[in-house]
């Protein structure tokens, strides 16, 4: 479209000639005496302009020359009129079709004659013909053979400058720019239809390449970032972070039980020792058994501050009013490629008008974590076909209720009596702790963990449904 920018520079640049023409005629008239002269014939003008074919003036006030039309004498009159408020030539008529335009241009009082300000003013009429405005030598295309359509439009008529090509089909270009000209508000129309065949597929498909390789990086920036992050979370919330915790309180309990242990052992072999003597050395035999019960007690204490550690988190004030869903969002978002990779139908009913509940973000999380992660890996034991998690949420009385329901074996009489024991697993490389920790969660937050009663209903799914309950907020 530079071409169009030139033929609207080209076209603006010969309509601002045409006032500047006009404002020149007064200079270079001889003064006018009698009224309705008309002008002396200026031969230098059409030869330098071509496109001026006539030049009328008159008196200001007196009537424009003979020999024109009732309707153009009109037109030419209010042309003069507006000019003489404006300052500059004005519009008086224009026939597009036929290249014929008007342009009126009204003396000014304070005397632009030639310095004879004590004449009347005089007006000015020029007719143009806008054919011969067409600079063709400066034309960016070539006229004859270019499939441009370049027309001038005003009020419905149309110049055609060039006649183009069309096109019934095709992909079609315009431009409409308005004349940089006060006197001849034209706009210069461009049209180009280029066929399909002549459309460059060889560019569009570079380009198009381009942009599907930009937006490939672009994509796979950005997941790359989101399976980073992904992965950041996991090892905040999820197995890792607790089989790291948990194998540091194991070397730490290691540690701590070792001494006593050993202590124990020394002490009991002795008493052992000096029981079987001949004579007995009770005393001796009844220290070292004193000895043995304060470290088994030691031993005790350690095992009794884990499980504290593990029973009762202190989750004390931290409780706040949290969306439910968003933290369901949060933990399947962390789990997604574990569900894609076992191929889990995953169903989320949500009311979007479930009141927030009372509780603390990562707990509530490490919760939700576990129960989906239990039961993505009870689903690796059925068929891929088979499985499904179905996660919903709804309010009960004045709590929230979250279930996790899967369509793996379920759990049999003998393990639902266990499940929520420390180290009750079933799991291969299973800690059994995952329960019983998010049960322990769900209570300090004055929330219940519990599993759902087993459906009798013939043709149900076997499965598992745990069950969540959280306080509202608002019922605090
Ligand atoms: P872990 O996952 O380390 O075994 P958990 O305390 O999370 O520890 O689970 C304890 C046991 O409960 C599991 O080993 C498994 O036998 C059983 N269990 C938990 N969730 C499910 C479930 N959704 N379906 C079947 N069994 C389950």
């Amino acid at each position: 479209m530079t071409d169009a920018r030139i033929v609207h520079r080209l076209l603006s640049q010969r309509a601002v000639q045409h006032d500047a023409v006009m404002a020149m005629l007064p200079l270079l008239q001889p003064p006018v005496d009698r009224p309705g002269d008309v002008a002396v014939p200026l031969p230098r003008l059409p030869a330098a302009y071509p496109q001026i074919i006539e030049v009328l003036r008159r008196l200001q006030g007196s009537a424009w020359p003979a020999g024109w039309t009732d309707a153009l004498r009109t037109r030419l009159e209010e042309a003069a009129a507006r000019s003489r408020q404006s300052g500059h030539a004005e519009l008086a008529q224009a026939d597009l079709p036929a290249g014929r335009v008007w342009l009126a241009l009204a003396g000014q009082v304070a005397g632009q004659s030639g310095g004879r300000a004590a004449n009347p003013p005089v007006d000015f009429a020029l007719l143009l013909d806008l054919r011969a405005t067409i600079p063709w030598d400066e034309w960016p295309m070539d006229a004859g053979s270019s499939p441009v359509r370049v027309r001038l439009e005003y009020e419905g008529q149309a110049f055609v400058v060039q006649a183009g090509r069309h096109l019934a089909n095709g992909w079609h270009y315009d431009f409409h720019k308005t004349l940089a000209a006060q006197s001849q508000p034209f706009d210069v129309v461009l049209e180009r239809d280029v066929g399909w065949s002549e459309l460059p597929w060889g560019r569009m498909l570079a380009w198009a390449l381009v942009s599907a390789a930009v937006l490939a990086v672009l994509r796979s920036l950005l997941r790359q970032r989101v399976a980073a992050r992904r992965a950041e979370e996991l090892l905040r919330v999820g197995q890792v972070a607790r089989l790291n915790q948990l194998g540091e309180l194991a070397a730490g309990m290691a540690h701590e039980l070792n001494q006593p242990l050993t202590a124990l052992l020394a002490n009991t072999q002795a008493a052992q020792r000096l029981l079987g003597d001949d004579e007995p050395d009770l005393d001796t035999a009844r220290h070292a058994m004193g000895q043995a019960v304060d470290q088994a007690r030691r031993a005790s204490a350690v095992v009794g501050r884990l499980r504290r550690i593990v029973e009762r988190p202190d989750l004390s004030g931290q409780a706040q009013p949290l969306a439910l869903q968003a933290a369901v969002h949060d933990a399947l978002h962390l789990l997604e490629p574990e569900l894609r990779r076992r191929g889990i139908a995953l169903q989320v009913d949500a009311p979007a008008d479930l009141p927030a509940v009372l509780a603390e973000p990562v707990a509530l999380q490490q919760i939700i974590h576990n129960l989906v992660m239990n039961a993505l890996q009870a689903m690796d034991q059925v068929d891929a076909g088979r499985r499904r998690l179905r996660v919903s949420l709804r309010t009960e009385g004045a709590r929230a209720l979250l279930s996790v329901r899967d369509t793996g074996p379920g759990i049999g009489p003998e393990a639902r009596a266990r499940l929520f024991t420390p180290f009750y697993t079933t799991r291969e490389g299973g800690l059994g702790l995952g329960l019983s920790l998010s049960e322990s969660l769900a209570q300090a937050m004055g929330g219940e963990l519990t599993l759902a009663p087993p459906t009798n209903v013939p043709g149900d799914e076997p499965g598992a449904e745990f069950l969540l309950l959280l306080p509202l907020a608002s019922s605090s």
